[in-house]
């Protein structure tokens, strides 16, 4: 049987906290009773939100914490060429399209269908718009003339691909099971901007296959991203890993806790010299 290959992929958009700790000892922990290997990838490609600091920050956690990965870390910034190959390649087999609203515009757009309109599993409404309509002569005119566009997903093209149940294997918080995905719970969503040259779920599909990922554990927030990335990895031809999404850390208050909190950056608890067993046991992951 090959090698397994876990990684932890977290965003340098804020401080890490205590849901990425367990995050990172979860990977550590399954890769080590599977007798895998465990990569670290900075997923920073939101460029106006990323920032070095906080990028240095994982990697002082991650050694405090005792994470050992693999070098070199692969960072998403350095990759954007790829990322961009990967888009033209879908553009050019029909499954995205060009979209030219505005925020401002869909917002308007999604108010006149009424408060019942779709939302996504992270509570932004579905595309409302009809770019998919325009015909090939008609986008290319307003690309060529220089109008701002995002590229979405053309999800009723890839969905006509699939000609089997689309599932994935989930083994978070429970025995192994077949999860059924739902990607048209998500609608077209953007995989593509001018500013960001790929999306959170095509960077993450694409490195996944390209680094040879087989386990996939994060935070039951991802779960529901689940279904599009499994639509992703069909349409581009790539591996289905495993997924185990563990559960979240709430804060007092049942919420998700946040990158800017003090009382749970793994940054500010090093600095209030808490110790990394002590970290370790409040996750609830005790053996180092
Ligand atoms: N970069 C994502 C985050 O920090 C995690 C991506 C993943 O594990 O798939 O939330």
């Amino acid at each position: 049987m090959p090698t397994p290959v876990f990684r932890f992929a977290p965003s340098p958009n804020g401080y890490l906290h205590l849901g990425h700790a367990l995050s990172a000892l979860r990977n550590q922990e399954m890769a080590r009773v599977a007798g895998g290997r465990v990569l670290l990838r900075i997923e920073d490609i939101d460029r106006t939100r990323c920032r070095p600091e906080y990028e240095a920050a994982i990697y002082e956690d991650l050694e405090w914490l005792g994470i050992e990965y693999e070098r070199p870390v692969r960072r998403q910034s350095e990759h954007f060429g790829e990322y961009r190959a990967a888009l033209e390649k879908l553009v050019s087999e029909g499954f995205i399209y060009p979209a030219f609203e505005s925020r401002a515009e869909i917002a308007r757009l999604v108010s006149a269908r009424g408060p019942d309109w779709p939302r996504d599993p992270d509570g932004a409404p579905l595309y409302p718009g009809n770019a998919r309509d325009r015909s090939a002569a008609e986008r290319e005119r307003k690309i060529e003339s220089g109008e701002s566009h995002t590229l979405r997903l053309d999800l009723q093209a890839a969905l006509a691909l699939i000609n089997k149940p689309l599932v994935w294997i989930e083994s978070g918080e429970g025995e192994e099971r077949e999860i059924a995905a739902r990607p048209e719970r998500w609608g077209d969503v953007i995989l593509g901007r001018k500013e960001t040259p790929a999306s959170y779920h095509l960077a993450c599909v694409l490195d996944d296959a390209l680094q040879g990922v087989t386990h996939i554990v994060r935070g039951l927030d991802l779960y529901e991203a689940t279904s599009i990335h499994r639509l992703l990895q069909e349409i581009l031809g790539l591996p289905a890993p495993a997924y185990h999404h563990h559960r979240l850390i709430l804060d007092a208050d049942g919420r998700k806790l946040s990158k800017r909190d003090p009382s749970t950056t793994l940054r500010d608890l090093r600095g209030q010299r808490v110790s990394a067993a002590d970290l370790r046991r409040k996750v609830g992951h005790s053996s180092p």
